[in-house]
């Protein structure tokens, strides 16, 4: 985020080309005879040689200006030397080498010679060049100033340098600096880069005049250190009518991340509202978060109305709807969708493909899908990427086509990663692949990709085609090497409030009528024919070892506080981390039918729309 950071300069604006007869006037001007060794320069000259270095264009000319300067000395008069180096850091013609040569050349550099050759360093390629002169200075004895840090921890920033930072932090509070919002915001970006949301969030403590952009700061910092609930509290917290500084149009985009991450949709309305409360529905940018955040928390309709209220929409409106269609399972609608952009002469760009190749992926569109993959470099000069191919290796996978699948990754002129072969091993296991699915694991681990969950993937294949030697093996295997599967965890969000579960979870302060409503559930789907599937996936795997036939995954926990605690016949939306496994999606299934009422669940690949005993997903997953 540090681009809320960057700083303009006024001083580097080009005012005036300078014509070569100009530099007759300067030899004339400043004849080199008068003034070797001795400085002498009245006020008018000063002004007009620094009118000069900054209307200078050309670095053939900038070149003249500073021999001459050399010659004459003038390069002691701290204001023309300033201009110099100020001049040949941040023009066009920018060179961080040459700067550090003009900088050597000053006798006595003080702290804006400092400032300016310090912030050159921190944007050029050699930022740890930067963080060397801050320390020089205090060898120096030259004093910083809050900007001289400022730019010395982005440059900290740019080199990933935490210890740097660390040490800035401090001589900040040496220095007294604190007060200084500016420069503890751009302390904050960088404790929030090095993933340290703790500490970033002890410096917005310190901040006496806390402004938007170090709310926002913030608020980015928790969304990438995973913190994404406590951003919305953020959110509040800006919102109260205590707090002056009042979230903005940044601040509205950052929160709708979290939102469409989360599948917050009540805050996600929340902040909608607040949107059209101030005026910020207008930017097109605001509308297409919009649209991201209602399809990723499975609210469609709404997604839509939003983005037929857009008045000019550019391909970053039609890509997000597209998309939006596509992961609901709307295949049809993401492809005329596709076709009206077209009639509306708006390119389309790679997102646009990757959510239409999704749509044909998620509805089982095999020949579409091959013909779009064809058509976006033939006809739109768009090289199809890493997640282009991993839409048609889903595509192909839910297919039966595995072997095509295949060959699709080995063909690609791209290097596979670890998520496309995963995608395979996903289909591997939904047809019961084993050859396939041992060679996939076989190239994660050639990778050094290879996860937890891939594993459990091939003990889900060997499972499925009965081969219970193998599955014995591989467990005994994952025991020795010590692997451990990544806790599932389901959320569900309540009157704003998000609430979390993870399996057999008892820390929920209603936890014993969340067990009581499950109870009763099992009691009426059983009726309606649902069989907990233990004999399947992962149920019966760790059965043996923990009783976990008796466990309730997190996502039926949710399921059964949302049937608790909100009035018959509304939605349940549940966002789980991991895919979600058989027994719960036939539980959901049944469930939608029988307490009819519409299960939206958001798994880590996609959206189950469960409605009268059927999944949008077919299925499929
Ligand atoms: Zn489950
Ligand atoms: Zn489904």
């Amino acid at each position: 985020m540090s681009y809320f950071l960057t700083l303009h300069p006024s001083s580097l604006n080009l005012r005036f080309y300078l014509s070569v007869s100009c530099f007759t006037t300067l030899t004339n001007l400043f004849p080199t005879t008068s003034s070797q060794n001795q400085l002498n320069i009245t006020k008018q000259t000063q002004k007009h040689l620094i009118s000069l270095i900054k209307s200078c264009s050309k670095k053939t000319h900038f070149l003249q200006i500073h021999a001459h300067i050399i010659l004459t000395s003038l390069i002691q008069d701290p204001t023309i030397s300033l201009h110099l180096l100020s001049r040949i850091s941040f023009s066009p013609f920018r060179e961080t080498r040459y700067s550090r040569q003009i900088f050597d050349q000053i006798p006595n550099p003080n702290v804006s010679h400092f400032n300016t050759i310090i912030r050159a360093y921190s944007i050029s390629n050699s930022p740890e060049q930067a963080f060397y002169l801050f320390k020089n200075m205090r060898k120096k004895c030259v004093p910083t100033s809050p900007l001289t840090c400022s730019f010395a921890i982005k440059s900290c920033i740019r080199f990933c340098s935490l210890i740097g930072g660390v040490q800035i932090h401090s001589r900040i509070l040496r220095d007294g600096y604190q007060s200084d919002s500016l420069l503890m915001t751009t302390l904050m970006d960088f404790y929030s880069n090095r993933g340290k949301s703790v500490q970033a969030c002890r410096v917005f403590d310190e901040i006496s005049q806390r402004d938007t952009v170090a709310w926002n700061v913030l608020i980015s910092c928790y969304i990438r250190n995973q913190r994404t609930r406590d951003a919305l509290c953020l959110f509040d917290n800006m919102n109260s009518e205590e707090n002056e500084c009042k979230p903005d149009d940044v601040t509205c985009l950052l929160v709708l991340h979290a939102c469409a991450q989360l599948g917050a949709l009540e805050f996600g309305e929340k902040v909608h509202s607040f949107i059209e409360e101030h005026g910020y529905g207008d930017a097109k940018n605001v509308c297409n978060s919009l649209i991201a955040m209602y399809s990723r928390c499975g609210s469609l309709d709404k997604a839509y109305w939003v983005f037929k209220g857009i008045r000019e929409k550019n391909v970053v409106s039609w890509s997000a709807m597209i998309h939006g269609f596509a992961i609901n399972g709307h295949g049809r609608e993401a492809i005329e969708a596709f076709e009206e952009m077209q009639r509306r002469s708006v390119l389309p760009d790679d997102q646009t493909f990757t959510g239409v190749l999704l749509a044909c992926s998620h509805c089982g569109f095999v020949d579409e899908g091959m013909m779009f993959l064809d058509r976006m470099s033939k006809e739109f000069n768009i090289l199809p990427n890493i997640h282009h191919y991993g839409c048609i290796v889903d595509l192909l996978g839910r297919a039966g086509l595995l072997d095509q699948a295949y060959q699709v990754i080995m063909s690609m002129e791209v290097k596979p990663d670890s998520t496309i072969w995963r995608t395979l091993l996903g289909a591997c296991r939904i047809h019961g692949h084993v050859n396939l699915g041992e060679r996939v694991v076989g190239q994660l681990i050639e990778l050094k990709a290879q996860e937890a969950g891939d594993y459990v993937l091939l003990l889900n294949i060997y499972s499925s085609v009965g081969n219970w030697e193998k599955v014995k093996e591989l467990r005994c295997f994952m025991k020795e090497k010590g692997i451990q599967t990544t806790p599932g965890c389901s959320t569900i969000e309540l009157k704003g409030v998000v609430h979390d579960f993870v399996v057999d979870d008892v820390s929920h302060p209603r936890k014993d009528e969340i067990y009581e409503m499950l109870d009763e559930i099992n009691k009426q789907l059983k009726i309606a024919g649902y069989v907990s599937e233990i004999t399947s996936e992962l149920h019966n795997l760790a059965a043996e070892e923990k009783g976990y036939a008796l466990s309730y995954h997190s996502e039926k926990l949710a399921i059964a506080f949302g049937v608790l605690v909100t009035p018959p016949g509304t939605a349940i939306r549940v966002a789980k981390n991991l895919r979600i496994c058989v027994d719960c999606h036939n539980f959901a299934k049944v469930l939608s039918g029988v307490y009819n009422r519409e299960v939206i669940i958001r798994d880590r690949t996609r959206f189950h729309h469960f409605r009268e005993g059927h999944c949008s997903c077919n299925d499929y997953w």
